[in-house]
């Protein structure tokens, strides 16, 4: 019986669990998903230094024209000591000399021959970066769970970590199941079809941070069908699409359930995409999506995208959404959960001129989609509309304007 895609996000999420993990260097982790809790094992500033080019001061000095002689460097080993009625000139990222109270920037002191005036009000503490502000000894600085990001690697660099565990790559095998279909490097006669489900799933599957690949496709025969599936068992997830409707050569899950698929769902109440099937052999994730290419790729988006975040271990694997208004009225026929696709321009989501299941050309131009409850069958112009995001650039084609006023 077929499922809500509530109660089948609730399966993908109870039932499938992270990879095993490996140790990587840092500069090879981007993307891949922190395996362990990382605590910091010393302070970040590791000792108290200063935030600007300027004199160590004590602030009872302020107003007070006083030698400044001695000078302190980014880098400079020893532990100077700072006296009342003394400066010390100090460069940005030295160590603070004890005794001082604060730093006064370079700009806001007069240098004389062989002293400098300091400035009437000097603030306890003022440009000093205290040792462990930034990251404190024993501090968890990245969750497990988290994904590695430029910005990770430098934290993990900044500790001096060399290497780092992370969830191995999900190796995903994708194959076309179809009489009809032919790989698109091979030469194809007129009732013939150019497979396209199968290079999308690899190269999303990529985006996603998997190891995919894509295997030879199957024609419509049980046999023809368990070869291919004996051929992807080695890979963490299988994709299939094709051949999992009512029709009279739909074998794929007859093919799949004699090589010891358990379904964990079979049937979910989306519209497009009904037959969408999710299952397990031994240890080894199976989805079979529907043929028709615009179907596909919203149930990949909708659960296989969920299934990827879910055996990479990231632990941010529910679907966000993005809160805007509908940019135009939208008909709809009302009795199911309805997803439309649309682009999304930062203001509001307009649906795709044209979309229907078995179409491949609203693929690209979609930014995101939104999943319309049964009762609705008007969208209208302005209404509150969650949008699930597809691709996400914040990068536009027009200049604008980027301050806050
Ligand atoms: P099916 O789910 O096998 O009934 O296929 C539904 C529709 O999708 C049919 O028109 C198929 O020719 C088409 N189709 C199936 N698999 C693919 C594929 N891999 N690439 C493009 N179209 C496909
Ligand atoms: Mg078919």
């Amino acid at each position: 019986m077929a499922v809500s895609i509530i109660e089948a996000l609730e399966i993908i999420g109870a039932q499938i669990s992270a990879l095993s993990c490996e140790i990587i260097p840092i500069e090879e982790s981007l993307g891949r998903v922190i395996a362990a809790d990382q605590r910091a094992s010393f302070d970040l500033p590791r000792f108290d230094n200063s935030a600007m080019d300027g004199y160590g001061v004590m602030c009872c000095d302020h107003g007070k024209s006083i030698p400044g002689n001695k000078q302190i460097f980014a880098g400079d080993q020893d532990q100077y000591t700072l006296s009342q009625g003394e400066a010390i000139r100090i460069m940005t990222g030295a160590p603070i000399p004890d005794g001082c109270e604060a730093i006064v920037p370079i700009e806001e002191v007069t240098i004389g021959d062989d002293s400098v005036l300091l400035p009437a009000n000097i603030r306890l503490g003022a440009h000093i970066r205290r040792a462990g502000e930034d990251i404190k000894t024993g501090e968890r600085y990245i969750k497990k769970g988290e994904r590695v990001t430029a910005y990770t690697i430098a934290m993990l660099a900044s500790q001096g970590m060399t290497h780092i565990p992370v969830i191995r790559k999900v190796k995903v095998a994708v194959f076309g199941t179809g009489d009809e279909l032919r790989a698109h490097h091979e030469k194809i006669l007129p009732h013939q079809l150019y497979n396209s489900n199968t290079p999308m799933f690899a190269a999303r599957a990529k985006e996603l941070g998997c190891q995919a690949s894509a295997i030879a496709g199957s024609a419509d025969t049980i046999e023809a069908l368990k070869s291919s599936i004996q051929d992807a068992l080695y890979a963490d997830l299988v994709i299939t699409s094709g051949g999992v409707s009512v029709g009279d050569k739909d074998f794929t899950l007859e093919a799949f359930e004699q090589l010891g698929m358990k379904r964990l769902f079979s049937g979910v109440n989306i519209k497009p995409g009904k037959p969408t099937t999710v299952g397990k052999i031994g240890d080894t994730v199976i989805v079979n999506l529907p043929g028709n290419p615009l179907a596909a790729m919203i149930n990949f988006e909708m659960f296989v995208k969920i299934i990827i975040l879910k055996l990479s271990g990231n632990t941010h694997c529910y679907h966000g959404t993005i809160k805007t208004k509908m940019g135009q009225t939208y008909k709809l026929k009302s009795g199911k959960y309805t997803v439309i696709l649309g682009n999304y321009d930062g203001s509001g989501f307009m649906p795709l001129s044209k979309q229907s299941p078995g179409m491949v050309s609203p693929l690209a131009k979609a930014d995101g989609m939104i999943i319309v409850s049964p009762e609705l069958s008007m969208l209208e112009d302005g209404g509150d509309v969650s949008m699930i995001p597809i691709r996400w650039s914040m990068h536009s084609s027009q200049k604008k304007d980027i301050f806050t006023k």
